[in-house]
């Protein structure tokens, strides 16, 4: 059955993708975007390629905004089944140049260079609020149209580092912990009104947020990127198309039984100890 899809931060890479396989599936899809030109090359792509989407500016950070999308989601496509909360990332200002304090790094006076003590409240404030609020405000707006009616979802988009940290980025870490706690809370606290709750964790893809991390300027390995593939046992980074089947199961009725869950696509990361 063709239903309603609004995907957040569907002009970023992972989001994209999922937002165009399930428009193959014969869905309404809305992508929505800080960035109305890529929302708007989203949703002329999937309308070339025969499907049914609508690009929407909307900042997932501002629920006047997504009040605003969610009028033109409900008069276009109609009312939502499915949302799909993909906005999100990390920032510099979040994250400390060294995986480790050492006792030298007090004297350190590189320009940019930034222990824990150096980090800024507004960066950290900053990334937890993309990626926390930012999944929280949407789905304010956009399950009101779900409740009572049959075969509705929310999707959020979780990561590795919500199981474990990983080193330089706490407020991200601590982000997404959040986004996978939200996710358990809000699948009890829709039970009752036919409304499942997952998340998917993503293992390591290379987009934009994080190529300069991970590969140098010739497309080598960075040792952090070294430092990922020695620890996935599958030996490779995430291809966007690796989260679609998992997407389209838990947005279809197939998984009607499942909420709450948060299920890693990581090639193994998570399962392996590093011995
Ligand atoms: P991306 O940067 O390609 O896409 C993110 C999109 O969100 C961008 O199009 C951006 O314009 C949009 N956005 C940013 N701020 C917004 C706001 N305030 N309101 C609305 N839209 C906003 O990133 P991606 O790699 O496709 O990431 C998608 C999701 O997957 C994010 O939640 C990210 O944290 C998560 N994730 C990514 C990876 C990875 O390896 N890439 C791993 C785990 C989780």
């Amino acid at each position: 059955m063709s239903k309603v899809i609004v995907l957040t931060g569907a002009g970023g890479v992972l989001c994209s993708s999922l937002a165009k396989a399930l428009a193959k599936q014969g869905h309404k899809i809305a992508v929505l975007d800080l960035k109305l030109e890529a929302a708007e090359k989203v949703a002329h792509d999937i309308n070339i390629a025969g499907g049914t989407a609508i690009g929407v500016v909307a900042n997932v950070l501002e629920k006047a905004s997504l009040e605003t999308a969610k009028k033109e989601v409900n008069s276009k496509l109609g009312s939502c089944d499915i949302l799909i909360n993909g906005a999100g990332g990390n920032h510099p200002l979040g994250t400390t140049s060294n995986p480790h304090l050492l006792e030298e790094d007090l004297q350190n006076t590189t320009e940019g260079f930034k222990t824990f003590f150096d980090l800024d409240s507004e960066g950290i404030q900053f990334v937890f609020n993309l990626n926390f609020i930012g999944t929280l405000l949407p789905t304010q707006v956009f399950a009101k149209d779900m409740v009572g009616k049959k075969g509705c979802s929310i999707l959020n988009i979780s990561s590795m580092n919500a199981f474990t940290p990983l080193t330089k980025i706490p407020a991200y870490s601590g982000a997404k912990a959040a986004v996978s706690n939200f996710t358990q809370w809000l699948a009890v606290h829709f039970s009752k009104v036919g409304i499942r709750v997952n998340a998917l964790a993503p293992g390591f893809f290379l987009t934009d947020q994080n190529r300069a991390l991970l590969t140098t300027e010739n497309g080598d390995l960075t040792p952090r990127g070294n430092t990922i593939i020695g620890q996935t046992p599958m030996g490779r980074f995430g291809e966007p198309e690796d989260l679609i089947s998992t997407t389209l199961y838990l947005c279809d009725d197939a998984s009607s039984f499942v909420t709450g869950v948060v299920i890693p696509i990581d090639g193994g990361f998570s399962a392996f100890s590093g011995v």
